[in-house]
């Protein structure tokens, strides 16, 4: 098959995974590409956290910081979409792009993170990343003892209103969707967590700022903050079309190297992983990083004998 270019690793999304691992394999001196749509998941946040020595950072600065670095070792960066990745028989891969370019790659690694869905009640896709969040680990801190609201989204949400009862003392649980026992009813009222039953009709947003959530037949209940758990979407289209195996959670699965079922193809972030933070992603990237290498490794050494023996 004709091709633009032929690459090592192709490295599919430039977030913190992505970027770790075109990292570790450009600086193995790696044929390193990395293709990426600049969509990050962190994009609407201002700050990130939780991430040591880069806590508070801009997500964008950061990923810029990370993209300079890649550069530096001679990778080389591709502002497109893979929309097709092709193995072919002898090993080996093609990425197509939007752009029409095709790549050719030993090794691909797919680091295209996943989608938040969120719930169709108006001023939550508004304030998104702001005030309309859902990770007590990334924001929580920033919203200490305020007032914070809780969607009912799923059963989840409750253990999440509970979590979040750990950064303030004044959290309202919007039942929404939510059919909540007794039991649950029980074990909120005792940390003092309140209750709204009934559908949530808007989250109300005035001079740029979450000012509280009106439910279906009710007030407004004043909250300057509103926690929801987003229905999170794997993007990872390229990982099933080359036959990747799927467990029964409907993530990719993958060993603890990124590696999946398919020689070859790696993931790592949040493409396998809705947990992975930005510092876990890069985590994955870089044990993927070694991984690969030592794969390739191990292929160099089965070529360089066969070339002698024959
Ligand atoms: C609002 C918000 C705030 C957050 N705050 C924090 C925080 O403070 N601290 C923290 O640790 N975590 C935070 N997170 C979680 C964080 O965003 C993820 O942990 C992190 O982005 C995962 O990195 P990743 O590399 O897996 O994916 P991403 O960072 O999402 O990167 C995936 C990249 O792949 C690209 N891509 C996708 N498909 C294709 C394709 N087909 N072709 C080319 N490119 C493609 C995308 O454009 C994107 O750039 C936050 C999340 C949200 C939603």
């Amino acid at each position: 098959m004709a091709t633009d270019s032929d690459y090592d690793v192709v490295v599919i999304g430039a977030g913190a995974g992505g970027l770790n691992a075109a990292l570790l394999l450009a600086r193995a001196r790696r044929r390193v590409a990395v293709v990426d749509n600049g969509q990050p998941r962190n994009a609407p946040a201002e700050h990130m956290h939780g991430f040591l020595s880069r806590d508070g950072m801009s997500p964008s600065a950061f990923l810029e910081v990370g993209r300079e670095e890649v550069v530096g070792y001679g990778a080389t960066m591709i502002n497109a979409v893979v929309d097709d990745l092709v193995a072919f028989d002898g090993g080996g891969f093609t990425a197509s792009m939007d752009n029409g370019q095709v790549l050719r790659a030993r090794s691909v690694v797919v680091a295209t993170g996943l989608r938040d869905e969120l719930p169709d009640i108006p001023g939550v896709r508004d304030r998104w990343g702001r005030d309309v969040v859902h990770c007590p680990y990334c924001h929580g801190y920033e919203f200490r003892d305020q007032a914070l609201g809780v969607l009912g989204v799923s059963p989840g949400s409750i253990s999440h209103a509970q979590l979040l009862r750990q950064w303030s003392a004044d959290v309202t649980l919007f039942a929404h969707t939510l059919d909540l026992s007794d039991e649950d009813r029980a074990t909120l009222a005792a940390r003092g967590i309140e209750v709204v039953d009934g559908a949530v009709a808007e989250v109300v947003v005035r001079d740029d700022a979450v000012r509280g959530v009106v439910p279906a037949d009710g007030d407004l209940v004043a909250r300057s903050v509103v926690f929801v758990v987003p229905r999170m979407v794997p993007r990872d289209a390229l990982l099933t079309k080359v036959g990747c195996a799927v467990g029964e959670d409907g993530w990719v699965t993958v060993d603890k190297a990124g590696r999946t079922s398919v020689p070859g193809v790696y993931a790592v972030g949040n493409v396998i992983d809705p947990k992975a933070q930005v510092v876990t992603a890069a985590g994955m990237g870089c044990a993927a990083g070694f991984a690969i290498n030592f794969d390739l490794v191990q292929q160099d050494i089965a070529a360089a004998v066969a070339a002698k023996t024959s």
